[in-house]
């Protein structure tokens, strides 16, 4: 569509770009994604709506780290003002929402909201029977109000850490960490 010594409007050229990149991602969704299939059960047993949802991160907090498919699949509780409508029932009643069932994909990322800690470089988590390894981490330094972001990405066995243009050997901060990026085995 583009060729070279012919003009081509700009706006032209950034819609190809993104239509491109969202067609690749989208190629590539699953292998991001997480799937969470849960249920709404009422006191009675009525289970009125299912809800399924898919997400391309999971948002775990920091003291669940050592948990995390536990905490994924907790049971959550909708009582007093978070009432649902039950139609068997057909009242506001309290409900339950319980996971069903969890799909983890091959590439799965977690969101620390505040930044949490994991032990070791070779971090390893289970999940449904398979073992996830760290393969890179977004760390966090500086306070609350102000600091930066560093990436770090495991290379052919070595940590590389990425600061702005400043791109080298580094092991990430593991008590400061923002996201955790694991591969399944
Ligand atoms: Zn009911």
């Amino acid at each position: 569509m583009f060729t070279a010594q012919k003009q081509h409007d700009t706006k032209e050229l950034f819609n190809v770009f993104i239509d491109d990149v969202v067609s690749k991602f989208k190629e590539h969704q699953d292998k991001f994604a997480n799937f969470i299939s849960q249920k709404f059960y009422c006191k009675e047993g009525h289970h009125p709506a299912e809800k399924k949802e898919s997400q391309l991160f999971l948002i775990i907090p920091k003291n669940y780290l050592a948990e995390i498919d536990t905490y994924v699949k907790r049971n959550q509780n909708f009582n007093n003002e978070n009432q649902i409508w039950c139609e068997t029932c057909v009242k506001m009643t309290d409900m339950q929402l319980k996971v069903e069932s969890v799909e983890y994909p091959l590439n799965l990322t977690i969101y620390v909201p505040g930044n949490g800690s994991i032990g070791k470089l070779d971090h390893q988590i289970k999940l449904n029977n398979d073992n996830y390894r760290l393969y890179a981490v977004i760390c966090h330094a500086g306070s609350n109000l102000f600091g930066h972001y560093w990436a770090h990405l495991l290379k052919d066995g070595k940590w590389i850490g990425c600061n702005d243009n400043i791109v080298r050997e580094s092991p990430p901060n593991l008590s400061n960490c923002y996201m955790l990026f694991y591969s399944k085995n």
